[in-house]
């Protein structure tokens, strides 16, 4: 006897949960989440590690968003935590404030200085580019060859393994610039973690579909696929493999990622450093643009508020996307864009089909934007279906 279900939602991250919790919850529909890892959330999963520490798992993710929707739709499922994004870049030895802001010149010039100057300063050093097109134009247009050169190229290099002339603009130009001093690393007017983390939010969207839903981890959905029925499939899988690579295979960014825990005695020696009891480093994140392998070097600890003795640090390694790792960045480039327009050809001609995340629409989407896109596509085929 197969199963029996109304929706096949393939990936439990934050497009495959948002799904399946408004298909359950609001339209009573039945929803089989089927997720070939060994939990849930996808990138976004967090968890207690051997040391008692809150990290997340791939990446530090820290939500954002200037959607109301979004907020107080998530908003069912946590309170909040909110955190200013405070990062500095290391180079030649000294921990820059970042992103570029007034306090960033100040360090450079060696002196207290204020905005007009700095204005004046930028103006000499820009690239007059009306509309840049990649993102090495982006930064120089607005700050410059040297200050590209010390924050932005290596890093960008190191991470994407291209130079920064061959990906869109949007990949730097997300990174702001200021000239006044504020120093958050992201712009939107939202900034906050989920108090308990995201685990536990992705946790109680389950809880309170009931019976509705049913979840399978460490399971690929091709292994289910001839024991169940069901009536459309939400795929939120990399789209490449759902075409079983037809086409050839779509780039993607790997990382790979090295944890090191510490104690209450070392962290006292440390305090030189992080300036703060209990912390190793002086800031959530440290971006490490040239000298190192890897690109940051992040402390979450700072950002959960987690009241802990112990703290654990992760160093962020880019890697070759290949066998038995993680795409974990589609590659925002002309070149990737134009092989992934023929998968969405196929994609687009899909009756039964939604594809919806990160991975199934390859694009480099932050977290609230692919809740966006999970809701968006529900209330579509919901009004399609009435
Ligand atoms: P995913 O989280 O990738 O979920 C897709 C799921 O599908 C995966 O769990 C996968 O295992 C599963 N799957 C794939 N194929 C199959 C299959 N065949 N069968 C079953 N399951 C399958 N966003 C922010 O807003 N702020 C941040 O600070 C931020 N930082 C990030 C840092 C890093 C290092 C990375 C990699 C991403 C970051 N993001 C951030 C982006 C964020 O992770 C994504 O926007 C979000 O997690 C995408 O959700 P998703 O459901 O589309 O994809
Ligand atoms: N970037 C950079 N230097 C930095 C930080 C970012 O050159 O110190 C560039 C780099 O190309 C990176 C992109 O800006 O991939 C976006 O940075 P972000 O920190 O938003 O990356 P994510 O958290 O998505 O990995």
């Amino acid at each position: 006897m197969p199963w029996n279900f109304d929706y096949l939602i393939v990936g439990a991250g934050f497009a495959g949960l948002t799904a399946a919790e408004r298909l359950c919850r609001i339209h009573h529909k039945t929803c089989l989440v089927v997720e070939k890892r060994k939990h849930l959330g996808g990138n976004a999963y967090d968890r207690y590690d051997d040391h008692g520490v809150l990290i997340h798992n791939y990446g530090p993710h820290y939500f954002r968003t200037n959607s109301d929707r979004i907020k107080d739709y998530l908003s069912q499922f946590t309170e909040w935590h909110p955190v200013d994004y405070n990062i500095l870049s290391h180079t030649g030895g000294t921990y820059w404030k970042f992103p570029i802001n007034l306090n960033t010149f100040e360090q450079i010039i060696g002196r207290p200085s204020t905005s007009e100057e700095m204005e004046a300063w930028l103006e000499e050093k820009r690239v007059p580019i009306e509309n840049p097109a990649n993102s090495e134009e982006v930064i120089i247009s607005q700050v410059g060859w040297e200050l590209y050169e010390k924050f932005f190229k290596g890093y960008t290099l190191k991470q994407w393994k291209r130079h920064p002339r061959d990906l869109d603009a949007s990949v730097c130009g997300r990174i702001p610039i200021r000239t006044n001093r504020d120093d958050r690393y992201l712009r939107e007017e939202f900034q906050a973690l989920p108090k308990a983390g995201y685990t536990r939010m992705f946790e109680r969207m389950i809880e309170a579909c009931g019976d509705s839903i049913k979840i399978l981890l460490n399971t690929d959905y091709r292994e289910i696929l001839p024991h169940t029925s069901f009536g459309r499939m939400i795929y939120t899988g990399p789209i490449d493999e759902f075409y079983d690579c037809r086409y050839g295979s779509l780039p993607y960014r790997s990382l790979r990622f090295e944890n090191e825990s510490f104690g209450a005695e070392e962290l006292r020696e440390r305090e030189q450093v992080s300036g703060k009891p209990g912390f190793w480093q002086p800031a959530m994140q440290v971006n490490y643009p040239n000298e190192e392998d890897f690109t940051r070097i992040v402390e979450v600890k700072h950002a959960t508020g987690q009241q802990c003795a112990n703290t654990t640090i992760v160093r962020e390694y880019p890697d070759d996307f290949g066998p038995g790792k993680e795409p974990y960045y589609p590659i925002p480039a002309p070149d990737a864009a134009a092989l992934y327009k023929r998968y969405k050809e196929l994609a687009d001609a899909e009756k039964d089909v939604s594809f919806i995340g990160r991975l199934a629409t390859y694009r480099y989407y932050n977290m609230d934007q692919v809740v966006g896109m999970a809701l968006a596509e529900v209330d579509k085929i919901q009004a399609a279906d009435a």
